[in-house]
């Protein structure tokens, strides 16, 4: 049983998809504070009425974050105690909260968390990739040309690359990683990760992209997908990539010299560019 201070700050997990994955000590917790602020109150109140939380709801979402936080902060001092819940898994992660754990800080209020399910740790602890230094990126820029120069950045990066994906992106987002990160580098596509549907896909980026192609039922539900860092294979590739580079640069201008070198050898052409320069 939490004691429930007054004053503090509770950030709460709730769960991702498994209902049971809700832990005695944010049930308690959030049956026991004065408030609980909700990302989405009306998507949280059945989750809560299912564990008889019958604690007042307000809303903080990412439109009146700037405004609630103040109103948040004030009840903090006054001595309420407070929960901060979003949608689904940890809050702060992909979702709204971090103004208001910044301010409770800034203002000296206690912060406490609550941890349980996170989608990109579920992900993470059955991709099979390694598990001991990764990046979490979130989701990517919607705009194909952000996309891409986003992931042109990661390419050399030799940590496991996570990545939060929504249905209607996700063959999009693929096909990107396996132009910027070539064909053959491992990955894993984690799709709705506790829930009925759960698949966890573990293949090189060229057959991952083709197969929610081929599959649409693939690109249904909520995903993470994960990312082999770069490994020994693509120094090859740079390596080869840099020497093609250096002989095209003798005649073309650097960047159409970048763009052919990058096709031939299967390099980034953002890790060329520069290269020989
Ligand atoms: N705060 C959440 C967390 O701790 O994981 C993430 C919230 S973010 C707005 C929602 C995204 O998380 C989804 O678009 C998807 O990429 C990922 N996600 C959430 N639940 C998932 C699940 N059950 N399976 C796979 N991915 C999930």
């Amino acid at each position: 049983m939490p004691s429930i201070q007054p004053g503090c700050l509770w950030v709460v997990a709730t769960p991702i998809g498994h209902r049971d994955d809700f832990s005695a000590r944010a049930i308690e917790t959030l049956r026991k504070v004065a408030v609980i602020a909700a990302e989405d109150t009306r998507h949280s109140r059945p989750l809560l009425l299912h564990y008889n939380i019958a604690t007042p709801l307000i809303a903080l979402h990412e439109h009146n974050e700037r405004d609630a936080v103040d109103a948040i902060v004030r009840r903090l001092q006054g001595g309420e105690s407070v929960a901060l819940i979003s949608d689904a898994g940890t809050p702060l992660i992909s979702d709204p909260g971090f103004r208001l754990v910044r301010a409770a800080r800034a203002a000296g209020i206690r912060c406490v968390p609550v941890p349980g399910a996170c989608a990109a740790i579920a992900g993470l602890s059955v991709a099979g990739l390694p598990s001991d230094r990764f990046v979490f990126e979130g989701f990517l820029p919607p705009k194909a040309a952000a996309r891409r120069s986003r992931l042109q950045e990661l390419a050399g990066d030799a940590r496991t690359l996570i990545f939060y994906e929504s249905s209607h992106r996700v063959a999009e987002s693929l096909a990107d990683m396996r132009d910027v990160f070539g064909g053959e580098r491992e990955a894993v596509l984690a799709r709705e990760l506790t829930k009925l549907f759960e698949t966890v896909l573990s293949e090189p980026l060229a057959e991952l992209a083709a197969r929610v192609v081929v599959d649409p039922d693939q690109q249904r539900g909520e995903h993470v997908i994960l990312v082999a860092g770069r490994g020994e294979e693509v120094d090859e590739r740079l390596a080869e990539g840099q020497r093609v580079f250096a002989i095209l640069r003798e005649e073309l201008p650097p960047a159409k010299a970048a763009k052919l070198a990058a096709a031939i050898s299967g390099a980034p052409r953002k890790a060329l560019y520069g290269s020989g320069e």
